[in-house]
């Protein structure tokens, strides 16, 4: 087998990824020798990931008249008391340092007033407008600069490149490398490293209908999982409202229309084209995320459906040019879909979005596995029971960046290179062929597969959910997996075998669905994304623990772990004047 030796690995090339790698290479400037670092990747650098599309923007307390403090009490309350307070508030701080590197280091362009301080939004559950944007598209902005600066610098690059296996030392007791394969040949490749950050961004592909970008599976959850690392909060998913849902021959099914459009006005209607979402909350359609999809669904389970079974987004009566204008992003996406976002009605369903949960970390983005390091949405513990809108990127770029400098200062004081196990390797491929050595399905196709966890995912371990639910869910997803087991792909060649990344990819899903699914039928009451019809209350605040689960022979295994309040409790506040 091929192998690469590196001192720093980086898997993914998102905003944790990218600005791992630069904080990483600006550190390792003062090392002598200097320290090799890599970005290895499922996709291409600079075209592949979630923060390439976000499109609202990045919250950060910048305004005279806005505060950390104020900031951090939004992420904790918006969070239901489940964040961990120190995370949350290395989140808050930093953000000014991150935003300020992107724009004056990194070369990014926000939108600006006409007085030339940074233009910032406003996004539901705060109670400051913070969110800057460069209009409704501001993650190609970032990651644009980002890729930019890190192809300007020595930083190997390993693209197409697929992790499928976190490989420790002989004696279990830190992180060795990785094994991949390489997307274009199918071979497989061992890279060698003293760090490794896993960055590869969660993402609740495993929904019917879901925002993601495609190359992400939950890969890194699964390899975490399998290394018998604790991932923790993994039941809370958080739904997006508005997802455009444009039938069942288009990928653009699931992809999000922006929060903003409710925010400015918008309307929603059911199948009769009535408003219905006064009748769920005195906030109507600017309710948070977890409200207003929780209403969409009841409504959708009524019956009050439009024609493809969703529900529609109206703006007609909003000012036709302002929406045309504030929104040219949203507009141009309906419109290449054959919908009239400005004048008409768009048919959406709410939609999953992201995953609050993920690998337990220290505010070092250090993990119990010594030399991994984990980084963004793999990340668990940031957001609690709920993320606002806005908080993602910060996150991501955030951590990125502390995960660069503590690696770089892990493999200058304590890192080495140390040898494998090559059983584990072994174990490894050998799983990964699986599906070389099974008879394909009759149909030739894992789609099947695929529609079935779909939908046993959206039903049952979705929106609103219930103990029988999720036991049924539980068994079908046991079901899923054993038929995976004895499916087989069509075609041998391995460069560039689609279908076989699509079987990885289902196995991944598969195994991360099981979290979800045990640890929202560990979770007795309802909090933020996560909703028990029979729990609906949510439980004392001051008594609130999380779901921490890891894997064990005997198979997963889930601790209901207190919440430290470090910083406040709940009922009070860190902020000054109020009452
Ligand atoms: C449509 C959309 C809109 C959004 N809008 C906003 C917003 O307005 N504001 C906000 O704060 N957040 C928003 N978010 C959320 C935000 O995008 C994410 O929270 C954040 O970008 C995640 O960054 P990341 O670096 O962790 O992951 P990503 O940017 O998703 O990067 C993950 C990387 O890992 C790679 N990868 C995956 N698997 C493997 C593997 N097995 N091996 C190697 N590489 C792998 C991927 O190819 C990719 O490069 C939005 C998300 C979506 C989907």
């Amino acid at each position: 087998m091929r192998e690469v030796s590196t001192d720093i690995l980086i898997l993914g090339s998102g905003g944790a990824g990218l600005f791992a790698a630069l904080h990483a290479h600006k550190a390792q400037l003062r090392a002598d020798p200097p320290l090799s670092i890599t970005v290895a990747v499922k996709g291409l650098l600079g075209k592949c990931g979630c923060t390439r599309m976000v499109q609202g923007g990045y919250n950060v307390a910048l305004a005279k008249e806005d505060s950390i403090e104020r900031h951090f009490m939004d992420t904790i309350e918006g969070g239901k008391w489940l964040p961990d307070q120190d995370l949350a508030w290395k989140l808050v701080t930093l953000a000014v340092e991150r935003i300020r590197e992107l724009e004056n280091e990194l070369g990014c362009f926000f939108d600006r007033n006409p007085d030339g301080t940074v233009h910032q939004k406003a996004f539901a559950g705060q109670t400051f407008d913070r969110t800057v944007h460069k209009g409704d598209l501001t993650g190609i902005e970032i990651i644009n600069r980002l890729a930019e600066q890190v192809w300007a610098r020595k930083i190997n690059r390993l693209e197409e490149f697929r992790a499928v296996e976190l490989v420790k030392d002989k004696r279990n007791s830190a992180i060795a490398g990785v094994l991949f394969i390489d997307m274009r040949t199918g071979e497989y490749v061992f890279v060698r490293a003293k760090a490794v950050l896993l960055a590869t961004g969660g993402g609740p592909t495993m929904y019917k209908y879901h925002t993601p970008s495609g190359d992400k599976s939950c890969d890194g959850l699964a390899m975490a999982l399998r290394a018998g690392l604790s991932l923790r909060d993994m039941e809370m998913v958080q739904f997006h409202p508005t997802g455009l849902l444009a039938g069942t021959h288009t990928r653009m099914t699931g992809t999000v229309l922006e929060e903003g459009l409710r925010g400015s006005g918008g309307y929603l209607l059911n199948g009769a084209k009535e408003r219905f979402m006064p009748r769920y909350d005195p906030k109507a359609e600017r309710a948070t995320r977890d409200f207003v999809s929780r209403a969409m669904f009841a409504e959708m389970n009524k019956g009050n459906t439009s024609p493809n079974g969703g529900l529609y987004i109206s703006m007609g009566h909003l000012d036709r040019e302002m929406v045309r204008k504030q929104f040219k992003g949203m507009v141009e996406r309906c419109a290449d879909c054959g919908f009239d976002l400005a004048g008409g009605l768009v048919e959406v369903v709410p939609t999953a979005h992201y995953m609050m949960g993920g690998v337990e970390f220290a505010a070092d983005c250090s993990t119990e596995l010594p030399g991994l390091y984990v980084a963004g949405e793999d990340a668990g513990g940031v957001h609690g029971a709920n993320r606002l809108g806005g908080n993602g990127v910060a996150n991501s770029t955030v951590f990125g960046a502390v995960a660069g400098d503590a690696m770089a200062e892990w493999v200058r004081t304590v890192g080495s290179f140390s040898e494998i196990d090559s059983s584990v390797v072994e174990a490894a491929i050998s799983r990964c062929d699986k599906p070389f050595h099974s008879k394909p399905l009759p149909h030739g196709s894992l789609e099947p597969v695929r529609e079935r966890l779909y939908e046993v995912m959206w039903q049952k371990v979705g929106i609103i959910r219930d103990a029988t639910g999720l036991r049924a869910a539980l068994s079908e997803l046991d079901l899923l997996e054993s038929e995976l087991n004895v499916t087989g792909v069509a075609d041998a060649n391995r460069a560039f075998n689609l279908s076989w990344h699509d079987w990885l990819n289902l196995k991944s899903l598969v195994q991360t669905s099981r979290v979800i699914a045990e640890a929202a039928l560990a979770r007795t009451d309802s909090r933020g994304a996560h909703f028990r019809e029979d729990f609906p209350d949510s439980g004392p605040l001051e008594q609130s623990a999380y779901t921490s689960l890891h894997n064990t022979d005997s198979g997963l295994n889930m601790t209901l772990k207190p919440v430290a309040f470090t910083r406040v409790r709940p009922g009070a506040t860190l902020l000054k004047d109020a009452v």
